[in-house]
């Protein structure tokens, strides 16, 4: 079945991904079920990038083999046995790892507080989720994290639940899609009192990516339900999001309020200090070696995603081991321009209205609309400037996306909005935030 799986998986992606990552990983036979897939990588990295990359890809091949689709967990080959999180209540026994964990969510062991790297970025987020983690339910009940891709989110998450399974806590890490899935599940087949036991049950409650709970109004109910339980119970709730509460669109009132109860800390993107300390941990945990020179570079170059400079030191060690040489500066440099090219080819202009409508409160529709109105216009302007520099766009063809008589009134607003950059120091950091969050909401 797996060899199936992945001579389809085959197909779908670059020969050389294949060959790169994918040869690499070993399924476990035994211990995977139809809704667990479990495979080996070599070191944490591949495992990181295979799941990121396609671990979707796979899960829905296995679901058009098997009907059924299974959660795929890459873990790496060696490392210490799986720490599958104890989900029920019945074996509220000893050391938090259940034999019986038929629908076990896995805990990352490499994310932990340890391996994080503290700045001024994310001191406060990490200062918090390890009080947290020291004394669950005690203190900032709900803990509230966001902040934007790939900077570090799910690793503190990941982090409060490794230290509490350490001693014996009942944790369950879920994904709010995961929470949504497993709750539909449970709807359809009338057994939601098996889930509610479960979710209700435990000292803590890891919620990642809640932001997807927008317009979902039965899960909001049903999380509703559980957060009082749990809270009222003194037991521990934590949840991350890319968004502020506030922010997020098509959220009950109640709920909004009750995220608000505890703590909320945002993650800033990293420094270069920061940045430059967390490659090099990278590499020292994944046993890689890369020159300081390069990785000044790296940090230099790249964005703030710390994901997408993690895929920046696989591809580079995949090279040095395939070649069997050392990584020089000018190959890194290919490859970090690679990436940003890529990234950049990705970015349509539907993700850049979507991205400042959000940002600067105004409707998608009114963007494309004829409006006059001055905060609408300006908006559109920063739309058509950061179209210019984030896609491949003519200004013709901006011209015709945006409905206007040709690309003199493209020419006209990149003309005002470079005015306001050079004489407004404020506006020109909103444009590059603006710039930052449209680049690392494509890339997740
Ligand atoms: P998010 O959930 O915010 O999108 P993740 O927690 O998945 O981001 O982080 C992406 C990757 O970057 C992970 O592999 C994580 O270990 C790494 N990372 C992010 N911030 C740090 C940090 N401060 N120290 C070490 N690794 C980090
Ligand atoms: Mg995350």
């Amino acid at each position: 079945l797996v060899d199936k799986i992945l001579d389809l998986l085959k197909q779908e992606i670059p020969q050389i991904e294949f060959e790169r990552y994918i040869k690499q990983l070993s399924y476990d036979e035994e211990a995977s079920r139809s809704d667990i897939a479990i495979f080996y990588a070599p070191n944490p990295l591949v495992a990181r990038w295979v799941k990121t990359r396609y671990g979707d890809k796979l899960s829905h091949l296995f679901e058009l083999k098997t009907g059924i689709k299974p959660q795929i967990v890459v873990e790496v080959k060696n490392s210490k046995k799986r720490v599958p999180v104890q989900q029920t209540s019945e074996n509220s026994t000893d050391t938090g790892v259940s034999k019986n964990s038929s629908k076990s969510t896995i805990l990352n062991p490499s994310y932990t507080f340890e391996s994080f790297v503290v700045g001024s970025s994310n001191q406060f987020a990490y200062t918090a989720a390890l009080r947290v983690a020291e004394k669950p339910g005690v203190q900032y009940n709900p803990l509230f994290i966001y902040g934007g891709a790939g900077l570090g989110k799910t690793h503190l998450l990941h982090a409060i639940g490794n230290f509490n399974l350490a001693r014996n806590k009942q944790v369950i890490f879920t994904s709010l899609e995961q929470f949504m899935n497993q709750f539909t599940h449970h709807l359809r087949n009338g057994t939601m009192d098996r889930f509610r036991d479960k979710y209700r049950s435990c000292d803590i409650l890891l919620l990642d990516d809640i932001q997807f709970l927008s317009r979902k109004e039965e899960t909001q109910k049903e999380l509703f339900h559980t957060f009082n339980e749990l809270h009222g119970n003194g037991k521990q709730i934590v949840m991350t999001s890319d968004q502020h509460p506030k922010k997020i669109a098509g959220l009950e009132e109640r709920l909004r309020s009750r995220f608000e109860w505890g703590l909320i800390v945002d993650i800033q993107p990293p420094e270069l200090e920061t940045k430059i300390a967390i490659i090099k941990k990278k590499c020292e945990l994944n046993g890689i070696h890369i020159d300081n020179e390069i990785v000044n570079y790296i940090a230099a170059n790249m964005g703030n995603n710390i994901r997408e400079i993690e895929g920046i030191i696989i591809q580079l060690n995949a090279f040095a081991n395939m070649m069997n040489q050392s990584i020089t500066l000018e190959f890194a440099k290919n490859v970090v321009k690679n990436q940003i090219k890529e990234r950049s080819e990705n970015i349509t202009i539907d993700d850049i209205v979507k991205v400042a409508s959000r940002e600067l409160n105004v409707k998608p529709s009114e963007i494309k609309s004829k409006s006059r109105s001055r905060k609408i216009v300006e908006a559109r302007r920063i739309v058509i400037y950061l179209a210019r520099s984030l896609t491949p766009n003519s200004m013709p063809s901006l011209a015709q996306y945006f409905g206007m008589k040709d690309h003199t009134a493209v020419s006209h607003a990149m003309k005002k909005i470079n005015e306001m950059i050079d004489k407004d120091e404020n506006f020109k950091a909103k444009i590059e935030e603006l710039s930052h969050k449209i680049t690392s909401a494509t890339v997740e």
